[in-house]
């Protein structure tokens, strides 16, 4: 479900539209006589007369004598003449010179020639060099010369069109529609040939262009299109920018990318040194097997995105683990609802324990989602927050994790008298809904609570996407009362400025800034540095990921007063957290 809404691929009858559309006015426009310029060249007057004579109701005509004037004419007049006709035999400059100076040029390339000649062997060159047709001398009849100007002007100004509109304005490459068009039409012509679908893109795009501009971002595009036209070209194969930074590849199936790779390495990456491009490949391979593009592409993207933030790896295939992968998303995504009526999503809990007291104690806790799936057993998070917030589905989780907190929150203070604060996780899309502090609100209302029991995590990586999104939800929420806690610090993209920018009230130092705190002296400099930085702003942290009691002691000399991992305790039942509880009244 989500590859086809990702891909929406099938939509080139838009496109043919157009092409028609254009095609009928550049007829119209033939029809009602607008008239276009005729580039006339020959050295005998009488000649350019006759020619003269027979276009002049249809075109306006402009005239050289040899083939030196004419290119001079032409180079001024770049984009205004619509055909020329070219006399061979003239003095300085002859006419084949002028057909290969014009094959030449970019834009002169797209102009007609017609070759105005009364020998064979002169006709042959000149179509050889790239003339488009010829007309023998001496001119007999007329309406014969006008339907053949006619027709070529008419044949060059729809090729024009077709390949402004089948083409991306700034790669050049085919887009979307066109591409799947002639992939189809490949296949359609060597049905039982096995081809690879290929899907390109470059990690992190959007910061690139952020960072560097976006005539920068333009440059790596087009360098990166370049490439890819000439790797097709080897492999009978054709090149698409689907959109932004997304290429399509469609070719002659390969053995090995690694030719691929070391070409784009070469091109692309090494020509900008400085900015670590990471350019991942997807590839399936379309082997004798009947599937229809759309979905040979959607695999080629999973197995591209399946290298995400994976600096070692440039090349992915879609494997039969991939396959498996694929299979669960769609079952996870098939199955939500049902799991959400049925109370599959549990919250469990882990507790957050203060250690600034000789005695730890229960500070709060987190409540982190858990899928009792009937036949997959409890499925952690980490298996399907992704995939159903890019399916804009996690709301749904959500909420229900967010009412179960709530609940257990009004539960436990009714049961010990104690108000344990409890913090759920919310997703970044959760932070695009308007009305997202409403809900808390009613919420806390509905169990009769106050703001300040429900903690709101938000996670670090929504700043690098939304920064302004992001500050506005939280900002709406602390007005409320709601505690806010800035989750897995430090492992986005965002700077320590981000810290007085959102008002934030917690910090939580990601699990991998504990779990390498003793890889050098520089690890623990640095959270004695984001320590000493939350405590000047007056924010407490929490260090997330502790397992062991020398991580758990040494933090807490490094000023750390809450602690929240393993050594305490792993997320557990609601049911098992209160022995936690009831261990601390005793
Ligand atoms: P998080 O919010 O940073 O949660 C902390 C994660 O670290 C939890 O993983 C927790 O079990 C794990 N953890 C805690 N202490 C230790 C430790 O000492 N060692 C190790 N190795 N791990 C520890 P979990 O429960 O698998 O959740 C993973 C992530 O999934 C969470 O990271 C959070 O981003 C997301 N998540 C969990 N529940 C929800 C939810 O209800 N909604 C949303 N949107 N996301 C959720
Ligand atoms: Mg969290
Ligand atoms: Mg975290």
């Amino acid at each position: 479900m989500r590859l086809r809404n990702d891909l929406k691929i099938y939509d080139p009858p838009k496109n043919y539209r157009r092409v028609g559309e254009k095609r009928m006015e550049s007829k119209l426009r033939l029809k009602q006589k607008i008239r276009r310029n005729a580039l006339v060249v020959d050295d005998e007057e009488i000649n350019r007369m006759i020619l003269g004579n027979i276009l002049e109701n249809d075109y306006e005509i402009t005239y050289a004598a040899d083939g030196r004037e004419a290119l001079d004419i032409l180079n001024d007049k770049k984009n205004d003449i619509s055909i020329v006709l070219l006399d061979i035999l003239m003095p300085r400059v002859n006419g084949f010179e002028v057909i290969k100076e014009m094959r030449a040029d970019p834009i002169l390339n797209h102009i007609p020639i017609i070759v105005l000649t009364s020998e064979k062997q002169s006709e042959i060159k000149s179509l050889n060099l790239g003339a488009s047709d010829f007309i023998p001398k001496p001119y007999d009849s007329p309406e014969v010369i006008k339907a053949r100007v006619n027709r070529l002007v008419e044949l060059a100004e729809d090729r024009r069109i077709i390949s402004d509109v089948e083409r991306d304005q700034l790669t050049g490459l085919y887009n979307q529609g066109f591409f799947l068009e002639y992939a189809d039409f490949l296949i359609k012509y060597k049905e039982n040939e096995a081809r690879d679908a290929v899907w390109i893109n470059i990690d992190h795009f959007h910061l690139i262009n952020e960072i560097y501009g976006r005539d920068f971002g333009d440059e790596v595009l087009k360098t990166l299109a370049d490439t890819l036209k000439v790797f097709v070209s080897i492999h009978n194969g054709i090149a698409s920018r689907k959109s932004a930074d997304d290429f399509l590849l469609f070719l002659d199936s390969i053995p090995d990318y690694a030719e691929l790779e070391a070409l784009l390495k070469e091109k692309v990456v090494n020509r900008f040194p400085d900015h670590n491009l990471h350019i991942r490949t997807g590839i399936y391979n379309t082997h004798l097997k009947s599937i229809d593009l759309v979905t040979a592409f959607g695999r080629a993207k999973v197995a591209c995105d399946s290298l995400r933030g994976n600096f070692q790896k440039a090349l992915g295939y879609f494997d039969d683990k991939l396959q498996k992968e694929l299979l669960l998303d769609e079952r996870l995504i098939h199955d939500i609802h049902k799991g959400l009526e049925q109370k599959q999503f549990i919250a469990y809990f882990q507790p957050k324990m203060g250690v600034d007291k000789d005695i730890p104690y229960i500070a709060g806790a987190e409540a982190l989602v858990r899928l009792n799936h009937p036949d997959l057993g409890l499925v952690p998070p980490s298996v399907y927050v992704d995939l159903y917030e890019k399916n804009g589905l996690i709301q749904f989780v959500d909420r229900e994790i967010w009412r179960q907190a709530a609940s257990q929150i009004k539960k436990w203070k009714d049961e010990y008298g104690i108000t344990i604060p409890i913090s759920v996780n919310a997703s970044r899309i959760d932070l695009y809904d308007p009305k997202i502090d409403e809900h808390f609100f009613d919420l806390v209302k509905e169990y009769d609570l106050k703001p300040k029991d429900l903690h709101i995590e938000v996670t670090e990586t929504a700043y690098a996407e939304d920064a302004n999104q992001l500050i506005e939800a939280v900002t709406k929420l602390k007005e409320c009362g709601f505690v806010i806690e800035l989750d897995d610090f430090g492992t986005g993209y965002s700077a320590l400025n981000m810290l007085l920018e959102i008002p934030i009230d917690v910090l939580k130092l990601d699990m991998k800034f504990v779990s390498s705190m003793y890889d050098s002296d520089k690890n623990i400099q640095l959270i004695k540095i984001i320590l000493d930085i939350a405590n000047m702003l007056n924010v407490p942290v929490v260090a997330e990921g502790v397992e062991t009691e020398k991580q758990m002691e040494d933090l807490k000399n490094l000023g750390c007063r809450i602690i929240q991992g393993y050594y305490f305790s792993k997320p557990v039942a609601a049911k098992e957290f209160e022995h936690l509880i009831k261990a601390q009244k005793e």
